[in-house]
């Protein structure tokens, strides 16, 4: 979990880089108390060679004291056994010593860092040539040999001591490194942990939305992650916008998600209503053509008029379905807008009722108005609106028993003009209301006229209006009557 976390992957990085500044911590500090050591050494030492070339004539006319010479190092060895004693001539050629010869595998060492130790010229430490190792170079004391004011040759002398050539001897010996490596290891520790502390700290959002991220997957894109809000929505850093606009984009996508499975469940509604609305009547009509074409001879003139007459029924109303679905069908396109224009309702309305007047006088249904004189334009499609007023009209007529009545109205109200269609019809059960405008929602009830209706009506007058930016709303009591009301903006005709 951890390995394959981000978390994981920088507090891997942050402990290799740690240590690896570590590890030049205590090379640094090694290499710079070894230096500091040998400056030490060598400056502690500096008169050393001087003094010892000033007790002995080591070297007389080009001949070297061989006498004088292993006294000296005999002495020398029991007084300090680290240091090494060498004599060399003017060129740098080692003429004497008291080592094993087996040992000292140079026969010459560089003369200039001898001339610059005695010259004093640059800063300690000076590095010589180490006459047992051609490989290294070490500290060392030298002074000239002197005879009759002549420069015969040098006494070298090599300081072998304190060679602290690996670390564990330098860190047994000195007490100041150890300090400082404690010093850098506990603080390269507190870094560690403050660096560990502040990634988690610094992680734990991206942790969250990873977290919302997979629930949103697992979910299969039906749930809103998380159970509190983004915090820091506005003025946050780039992890909170990521959050916020993460949260942001899931809730749209579970949106979308709902309303793509709802469209493909009322669609495999539609499909299965559009099916039976078309077998019923087109299973009577079969039924009336085969009982004429078998019959046909036994019938009387009226039955097969009767027939013919019900076929042509059933006929009629798969064309009426199949012109409401396609009538439907166009209006939902995204192609279809309203054609606008400024039209005046009041005028409109009245045109509209006048074709239903003959229908409602034999059905002895009254058509009353109130409409006034002049209304404010609206901006709408006549021709869509016309077809809303007559689905409206159309069924309060086929749900209004004789003797009612129907009402239209046009009211100019709070920038709008609303239209009224009431009745005082059968009504419809408040269980059918909140659906009344689904398409092929109809009541259980069967129309005053016997007409059953295609259940798409209301439908398209929900989609007229909606595409005028309008509002519908009915209002129904069962036994009372029934009144639809719509609203459309007034025309901005400056
Ligand atoms: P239909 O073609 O069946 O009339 P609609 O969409 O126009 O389809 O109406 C849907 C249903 O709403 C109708 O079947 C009916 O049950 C109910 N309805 C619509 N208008 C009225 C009304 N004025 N009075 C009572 N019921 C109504």
């Amino acid at each position: 979990m951890i390995r394959g976390s981000l978390y994981g992957k920088l507090a891997l990085a942050l402990f290799v880089l740690l240590a690896a500044l570590g590890v030049i911590y205590v090379g640094l500090m090694v290499a710079s108390t070894r230096l500091y050591l040998q400056e030490v050494n060598q400056s502690l030492n500096r008169e050393l060679a001087a003094s010892i070339a000033a007790e002995e004539r080591l070297i007389r006319d080009n001949q070297v004291n061989r006498a004088a010479l292993t006294e000296l190092f005999d002495v020398l060895m029991v007084v300090n056994p680290a240091i090494e004693l060498y004599l060399i001539d003017a060129d740098g050629r080692i003429i004497g010593h008291a080592a094993p010869p087996e040992k000292v595998v140079r026969d010459r060492v560089e003369i200039e860092p001898i001339r610059r130790f005695i010259d004093e010229a640059g800063d300690l430490p000076i590095f010589g040539d180490d006459p047992r190792d051609p490989s290294r170079r070490k500290i060392f004391s030298a002074a000239p040999l002197l005879y009759e004011g002549r420069t015969e040759g040098f006494l070298y002398v090599v300081l072998a001591g304190e060679n602290y050539d690996s670390f564990v001897e330098l860190y047994r010996t000195s007490q100041i490194l150890r300090v400082f490596v404690w010093i850098g290891g506990v603080s390269i520790a507190l870094a560690l942990i403050a660096g560990l502390v502040s990634f988690n700290w610094l992680t734990r959002r991206l942790r969250r939305l990873a977290h919302m991220m997979d629930t949103l997957r697992r979910s299969n894109f039906r749930e809103v992650p998380g159970d509190v809000a983004w915090p820091n929505r506005r003025g946050g850093d780039e992890i909170d916008r990521l959050g916020a606009t993460f949260e942001e984009m899931s809730g749209r996508i579970v949106e979308q998600m709902d309303a793509l499975r709802d469209a493909d469940e009322s669609r495999r509604d539609m499909v299965a209503n559009i099916s039976h609305d078309l077998r019923t009547p087109l299973a009577a009509l079969q039924g009336y053509i085969d009982t004429l074409l078998i019959k046909d001879p036994a019938l009387s003139p009226e039955e097969r008029q009767r027939y013919l007459e019900m076929a042509s029924k059933s006929s009629m109303r798969v064309g009426d379905l199949i012109a409401d679905l396609f009538e439907l069908a166009r209006l939902e396109s995204d192609q279809t807008s309203a054609q606008k224009e400024p039209c005046a309702l009041n005028e409109l309305v009245q045109d509209v009722a006048g074709k239903f007047s003959l229908a409602a006088e034999e059905r002895d249904i009254g058509l009353r108005f109130d409409i006034p004189e002049r209304a404010p334009f609206v901006s709408a499609d006549v021709g869509l609106i016309e077809r809303a007023l007559e689905n409206l009209i159309d069924n309060a007529l086929k749900f209004t028993g004789p003797g009612g009545a129907i009402s239209l109205s046009v009211e100019a109200k709070d920038g709008a003009v609303e239209t009224r269609v009431s009745d005082t019809g059968r009504g419809i059960p408040e269980q059918h209301l909140p659906r009344i405008f689904d398409r092929f929602h109809r009541t259980e009830d069967t129309p005053e006229d016997g007409r059953r209706g295609t259940g798409l009506g209301l439908a398209i007058v929900k989609r007229i209006i909606d595409l005028h930016g309008g509002t519908l709303q009915v209002a129904s009591a069962v036994g009372k009557g029934t009144t639809f009301r719509f609203s459309l903006p007034i025309a901005d005709i400056g």
